[in-house]
């Protein structure tokens, strides 16, 4: 078994794209471990000349699913590493991997609930790890996720949020698209704000969990609006993607 964090040779299995912008990249792991939802894994790119670029990605695949991990990577323009992972990796390639990584953005069932997740952008991969591993272990507990988007076809795992949130089994998805809504579209059309967040946690009551990831002006906006509606700092934890804030 390999130590969590020793670098292994991960081979690309499978590329599936998400939206215009995200695709999911499954490896296979010659070491693979069983993670907590939540942790991430990082990658490292070595070029011919030597140089190398180092980047965190969270493990979008739930722990049940045994051998392999989803790793969901948006592509940033102006990026080093997500610009090559989207053009140039392929299927049968291999890439160094070491993980898992993480030890407070976690969750298992054995926490237990309520959950509040809210996701921006790709900030939903490891909350989605999370809904998976709700889901394998057919998880009672009461789960709702708020996931801001600037469109409807930005939302990563958009089909399998809608058949997970169809079950009416204690998860409830909740969309909010900043920019563009679908023709008739009646949900939230805004920046998550603390009214949104009131209205999407209130039937959770207030000893929720809450898992906060994406760039870093979401995350802390929430978190002060979840303390201002009375939910505890200990029971708040964040995730931020992005080393500028933005
Ligand atoms: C714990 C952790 C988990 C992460 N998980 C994921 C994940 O599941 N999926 C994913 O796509 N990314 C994830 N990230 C972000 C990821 O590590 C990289 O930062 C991202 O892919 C950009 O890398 P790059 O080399 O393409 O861009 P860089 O060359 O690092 O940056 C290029 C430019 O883009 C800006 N920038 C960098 N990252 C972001 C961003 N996320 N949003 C907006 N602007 C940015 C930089 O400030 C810079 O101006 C995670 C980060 C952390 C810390």
């Amino acid at each position: 078994m390999a130590k969590p964090l020793t670098w292994q040779s991960a081979t690309v299995e499978a590329i599936h794209p998400e939206t215009a912008r995200a695709k999911t990249f499954t490896f296979e792991l010659p070491d693979w471990i069983p993670h907590r939802a939540g942790q991430h894994y990082d990658l490292r790119l070595t070029a011919p000349d030597g140089y190398q670029a180092e980047r965190s990605y969270s493990i979008g695949s739930e722990p049940e699913r045994q051998g392999v991990i989803d790793l969901t990577v948006e592509r940033i323009d102006d990026g080093e590493v997500s610009p090559y992972m989207h053009d140039v990796v392929a299927v049968g390639d291999r890439l160094e991997l070491r993980g898992p990584i993480g030890g407070y953005f976690v969750w298992d069932i054995e926490l237990g609930g309520p959950l509040l997740l809210v996701g921006g952008g790709s900030g939903v991969v490891p909350l989605m790890a999370m809904i998976r591993h709700r889901a394998a272990l057919k998880s009672p507990v009461p789960t709702s996720l708020l996931y801001s988007s600037r469109s409807a076809d930005d939302v990563i795992y958009a089909g399998e949020l809608e058949r997970l949130g169809a079950q009416h089994d204690g998860l409830e998805v909740v969309h909010t698209f900043t920019r563009q809504q679908p023709a008739g579209w009646a949900g939230y059309q805004r920046r998550i704000d603390r009214t949104m967040l009131s209205e999407v946690s209130g039937p959770l009551g207030k000893t929720l969990r809450a898992y906060v990831c994406g760039p870093t002006i979401l995350v802390e906006l929430v978190a002060n609006s979840l303390l201002d509606l009375g939910i505890a700092a200990s029971q708040i934890r964040t995730e931020r993607f992005g080393p500028t804030g933005t």
